[in-house]
Parts: structure tokens; C-alpha cells; sequence
């Protein structure tokens, strides 16, 4: 791991933070511009599959260390969601620090971009939460390892459309693997987060014949969804859903929604059979894959069934057609289904199938890189 010092000016960070943490990262960089008030930090989990791809998430980390914690952990989400995804990318995440509202601005933006561009490719950026296309096309000025720009500056658009299509299509595999049929119809689904990926997802299952039950802790949000889709049901916050009927848990906000009180929530709703949305690192800690399964609750992993938005930018990088990248999404269904099943032979949770079968794709093709080639 190394700190960085390209651009106006940068500072190697709280190093001993992200050793101590024996996370298995290759590559972590601290990034600062005062003048612009940047404070990045952009971590690498694996580069075995090719350049890591993952996107820049702005947000008001209450410390630095929450900062580090989350970039460590999506990094390594991207890399095993890009090995599922079948794409020749390795894993890795951007965490600005600071209110996107308030603190965003061409200079910050411009500054975050000399940063991604001083890695010379080894990493490559797109949007999260917090931030949207216009931003890349800003940060393209700087850099050219940059995705999720607007079709006006040459790029793919709004990730989310495919993003929430992937997660429709785990969720027909986790309807087939417990009712017989890939179709939501007649099924009650709640989603926690009506933003760019849930709302696209309320959708999705309304054309379903899907009943949809949501919460925001936006009321932009709501008014926005009801506005297109009135039909929709909401209640005030994420255990009111479990006790609202519902047969699908979508959670499609932050990570971390699945902790234990959630799970005990879902299990005393008494309706609810299976978790898949959109949000990344839904899990809170390690273990609830397992609480979640002894309570009768189908998982399907959240960067299996959310890879919808890189499969979008990672075609990005090859001159984009929406078609192509959806009919690579579609697979997020049969990849749902192979995971169900491994995980039924090997008698694990959904979640360390899946862990398994992204390990096992890093490792052998990683491997080939051992055969010389003539230079
Ligand atoms: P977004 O910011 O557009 O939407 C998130 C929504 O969640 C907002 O409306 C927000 O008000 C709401 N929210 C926040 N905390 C909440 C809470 N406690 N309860 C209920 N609602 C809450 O973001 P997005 O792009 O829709 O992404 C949502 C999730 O999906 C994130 O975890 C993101 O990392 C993940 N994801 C997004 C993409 C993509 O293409 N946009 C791709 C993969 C994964």
C-alpha cells in the first residue's frame, strides 16, 4: 500500500489504519487538496482479473476511519462482484469525504481526477452514491480512466437502469427457486431506498405484477415515485416493511441493512422468504448470511445481483451498446440460479457460494498469467 503524491498537492495517510486491518488489499491511496477541500481515498482490493473498476461514493463519513472502513470493504465487494460478472476487471472503490451538497465543486472534482489519472490505469472510476454523471464528466477533463459519463461526453449514462434490472433478474431466480416460477407477479415486495436503483426497481416489478410496498428516508424520493407510479404503498421505515406482508425484502439504500435486529424483524413479519436488492454490503457482519438462512430467508447476494451498473461501464470502455450490455445482465438470472444451487450441494449460504465460485474465477485466471509470453 502506498500513499500517492501526484498532483496539487497530497499526503500519504493514517497507513497503520488500513495495515492493522490485514484486509488483503494490494494498493490503498490517501489523496488531498486543501485548496478544494478534496479529501479522497481510493483503494485497490485485486488487479488479478485487469484494471479494478469500481465507483466514487461522496459522502459525510462521520470519522476518517469510517471513510477507510467502507472503502476497504466496496473495494473488495467490486472485485468479487466484477469475477461474478464475468468481467476482465479487478475490484476497487473511491470515498470522497464531505457533503456532495455542499462540498462539490469543479476544482474538487477536477483535483479527485489528476489523482485517479496519477494511477495510470490501474484503477478506474464511475459514479456511486453521491455522485452522478455530469461529475464524471468532469472528473474526464483530468482523467481518462473515468466511466459512467453522460451520453453527451461519449459515455454510457445512468448505470442504475441496468443496475436495477440485474437486481429484477435475481430476484425472478429467487422467486423460481421458491415458488416454482421466475415471475414476481402476485408477490409483495418492499424496498428500502427509492433513489436512482429502487425506484427503477419499483418499476420493474410494477410491470411484473409485483404489489410494491417502499420506505425513504426522502420525501423527494417518495413524492418522485408516486408521482410516476401512485400505486405504490409506503410506510415510514425498513422493520415497518417486514411487517407489512411482504414476500421479497429489497434493500436498495446503504449497506448494512441486513443486521441482526433486521433479520429478527423479518423472521417475527413471518411472510417474508427472500432478501435481494440492490444496496452493496448488505450484510452488516459476518455471520448474518447464516442467521439469515436459519430463519428460512432465501439471500441473493447483493454484488451478484447488483453488477447491473458495471457490466454498464465496463462496456463503457469499448464504445458503449446498451443492448449488448443488457443481454449480459440478463445473465445475473442463471448466475442467481448457479449460486442457489451450489449453495444447496455444498450445504452453505447463498453468500459463501457465491464467495466461493468469484474466488475460484480470480484464482485461475490469475494463474494464467504465470504462462510467459514472448515480449
Ligand atoms: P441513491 O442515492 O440514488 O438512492 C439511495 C436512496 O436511499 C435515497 O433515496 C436515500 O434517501 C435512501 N436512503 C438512505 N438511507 C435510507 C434509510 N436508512 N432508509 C430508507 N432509505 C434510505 O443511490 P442509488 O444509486 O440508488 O444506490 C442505492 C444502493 O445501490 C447503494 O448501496 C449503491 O452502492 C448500490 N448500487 C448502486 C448502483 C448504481 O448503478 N447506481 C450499482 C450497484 C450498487
Amino acid at each position: 500500500m502506498t500513499g500517492t503524491s501526484t498532483g496539487t498537492s497530497s499526503v500519504t495517510g493514517t497507513v497503520t489504519g488500513v495495515f492493522g486491518r490485514h484486509t488483503g488489499h494490494e494498493h490503498v491511496v490517501f489523496c488531498q487538496d486543501e485548496p478544494s477541500g478534496l479529501r479522497a481515498i481510493i483503494a485497490i482490493y485485486s488487479t488479478a482479473l485487469g484494471p479494478a473498476l469500481g465507483g466514487t461514493r461522496f459522502f459525510p463519513y462521520a470519522t476518517e476511519d469510517d471513510a477507510v472502513a467502507d472503502v476497504l470493504d466496496l473495494s473488495r465487494s467490486m472485485a468479487y462482484k466484477n469475477a461474478l460478472a464475468g468481467l476482465d476487471h479487478g475490484g476497487g472503490k473511491a470515498v470522497i469525504i464531505g457533503d456532495p451538497a455542499h462540498d462539490k465543486s469543479e476544482a474538487l472534482l477536477r483535483a479527485y481526477g489528476r489523482f485517479v489519472a496519477s494511477l495510470g490505469g490501474r484503477y478506474i472510476t464511475a459514479c456511486d452514491v453521491g455522485t452522478y454523471v455530469e461529475d464524471m464528466d468532469v472528473v474526464s477533463r483530468e482523467c481518462r480512466w473515468v466511466t459512467g459519463r453522460s451520453a453527451a461526453a461519449g459515455g454510457a449514462g445512468d448505470s442504475s437502469i441496468l443496475t436495477s434490472f440485474g437486481v429484477f433478474h435475481g430476484m425472478r431466480a429467487c422467486a423460481e427457486r421458491l415458488w416454482g416460477e421466475p415471475t414476481l407477479r402476485g408477490r409483495r415486495v418492499g424496498i428500502a431506498g427509492v433513489g436512482k436503483v429502487g425506484g427503477k426497481l419499483a418499476g420493474l416489478l410494477l410491470d411484473d405484477g409485483a404489489e410494491v410496498v417502499v420506505t425513504d428516508i426522502s420525501g423527494h424520493a417518495i413524492d418522485r415515485l408516486r408521482a410516476a407510479r401512485p400505486q405504490v404503498d409506503v410506510v415510514d421505515d425498513a422493520t415497518a416493511l417486514a411487517y407489512d406482508g411482504i414476500d421479497v425484502y429489497a434493500p436498495c439504500a446503504l449497506g448494512g441493512a441486513l443486521d441482526d435486529e433486521m433479520v429478527d424483524a423479518l423472521a417475527a413479519g413471518a411472510t417474508c422468504r427472500a432478501v435481494c436488492g440492490g444496496a452493496n454490503n448488505q450484510l452488516a457482519h459476518t455471520g448474518v448470511e447464516k442467521l439469515i438462512e436459519d430463519r428460512g430467508i432465501l439471500y441473493a447476494p447483493d454484488y451478484v445481483v447488483n453488477c447491473g451498473g458495471v457490466i454498464q461501464v465496463a462496456d463503457e470502455l469499448h464504445g458503449f451498446s446498451f443492448e449488448r450490455a443488457k443481454a449480459k445482465v440478463e445473465q445475473v438470472f442463471e448466475t442467481t440460479r448457479r449460486i442457489f444451487a451450489l449453495a444447496a450441494d455444498e450445504g452453505v449460504p447463498p453468500a459463501a457460494a457465491a464467495d466461493r465460485l468469484a474466488e475460484r474465477r480470480m484464482a485461475e485466471v490469475s494463474r494464467l498469467r504465470g504462462i510467459l509470453l514472448p515480449s
